[in-house]
């Protein structure tokens, strides 16, 4: 039980940050569950409530933090523990947050300014947008356009599973720009209120309480400001604008795996406890060897997956790149999660495949995670590229 089982040198500070996050878990995220049914996806009026309600608990736990030089292991060790209290509340709050990221990173001072603080304030709700019903593994085809109109762009196109889209108020939209010479790929920011867009929410397997919509954008007019990063000469998959994305998917995917490791170390503990707890032909379950064996074998891959997804974050703690070492730990970690809660069930026998115990709903939001921000097989061709210098990409 308790915290993350990895030695790597921890900082006393960030140890203070993994504990803090455990009892802001406890205190905070896991009494939800009681006001809200996390069995359907959240409404846009449900997650500005939890929000106003977690958002000062949030910047109470992180206000350690030194938001000038953040601390990544710090916000991985605070995310594995909030993750574990509640995956689909995590992801959805990850996702609104993301476009702040994105513009605080690419945005020109009106766009942070604009965009930021509603969306950090949960006012807002951010979604990013890349995926189209005929693109999903390879982004550099995408078909969504934005045509220059005087000082606007008109929009059309489909983007779909897009996580919070249904509950969105502002979309950072990976689109094809056509602006006289200029037909890069790029980042234009649409305020639903300013440009209406319509929804519609697509049901999944997991993660429940967590939107995944498609977005539909009918001759939709944006103000040509609110496109990012100016004009990114260049098209398909050199251009400036889709890096922009690319750099992103580094952070987003060891986060996710992250999460990954989260549900999976909730399952190895409840499966644990049970184990220590029922007992067949005169003794405890976890009395019997190949029990033991599959305990062995979680916990090896728990503490692996863990090894890589925080090797990853300090890498992006050094600012350096590190495309295969996130691959790694995406792929590792999200097929790993899928495997430990699935032998978890196992070692509850029909228990484990109930309603009435948490490990059928970690079985479910684990499965969940091996599709989002590159499959588990465009992580492993990511990661062979790197070694080999050749792509499999043509
Ligand atoms: C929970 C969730 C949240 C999501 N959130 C977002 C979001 O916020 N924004 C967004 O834009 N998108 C989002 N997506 C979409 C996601 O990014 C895509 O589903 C993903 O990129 C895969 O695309 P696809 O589903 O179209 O599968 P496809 O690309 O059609 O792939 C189908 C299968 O073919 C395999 N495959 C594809 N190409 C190759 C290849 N070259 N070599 C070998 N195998 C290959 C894949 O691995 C997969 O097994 C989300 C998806 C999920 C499930």
């Amino acid at each position: 039980m308790g915290g993350p089982k990895v030695y790597l040198d921890f900082t006393e500070e960030q140890q203070m940050i993994a504990q803090m996050a455990r009892e802001f878990a406890e205190r905070e995220i896991a009494p939800l569950d009681e006001d809200y049914d996390f069995n359907r996806p959240l409404t846009n009026p449900e997650y500005k409530e939890i929000w106003s309600r977690l958002q000062p608990a949030f910047a109470n736990v992180i206000s350690d933090m030194d938001l000038s030089d953040l601390d990544f292991i710090a916000i991985g060790l605070f995310v594995e523990e909030i993750f574990k209290a509640n995956p689909s509340l995590v992801c959805t709050v990850g996702m609104a947050l993301a476009p702040a990221g994105m513009i605080y990173m690419y945005g020109n001072e009106e766009q942070k300014e604009r965009f930021v603080p509603p969306i950090l304030a949960g006012r807002k709700i951010g979604c990013t947008a890349i995926t189209e019903p005929d693109v999903g593994s390879n982004p550099a085809a995408i078909q969504t356009t934005a045509v220059r109109e005087g000082d606007s762009y008109i929009v059309n196109g489909t983007k779909t599973w897009i996580s919070n889209g249904s509950i969105s108020d502002v979309v950072a939209l990976i689109c094809r720009f056509s602006d006289g010479d200029d037909l890069s790929m790029g980042t234009l920011m649409v305020d639903r209120e300013e440009s209406p867009y319509e929804t519609n929410e697509l049901p999944h397997i997991g993660l429940k309480a967590f939107p995944t919509s498609e977005l539909f954008f009918t001759d939709c007019p944006v103000p040509a400001a609110n496109r990012l990063g100016g004009g990114n000469p260049g098209r398909g998959k050199g251009s400036k604008g889709l890096s922009m994305v690319f750099q992103g998917f580094e952070y987003a995917r060891t986060l996710l795996a992250l999460g990954s490791v989260a549900i999976a170390q909730a399952s190895f503990e409840y499966a644990t406890a049970y184990a220590k707890e029922r007992k067949q032909w005169g003794k405890y379950l976890g009395e019997h060897q190949l029990i033991q064996e599959m305990i062995t074998d979680m916990s090896v891959s728990i503490e692996t997956a863990r090894f890589l997804v925080y090797r990853a974050l300090s890498l992006i703690q050094a600012k350096k790149r590190c495309e295969r070492e996130a691959s790694m730990a995406k792929f590792y970690a999200t097929e790993m999660a899928v495997e430990v809660t699935s032998k978890a069930i196992q070692i509850m026998g029909a228990n484990g495949l109930s309603d009435e115990f948490p490990l059928e709903r970690l079985f479910r939001d684990a499965r969940m995670l091996t599709i989002p921000d590159g499959t588990t097989q465009i992580q492993k061709l990511i990661v062979a590229r790197c070694h080999l210098g050749l792509g499999a990409f043509s």
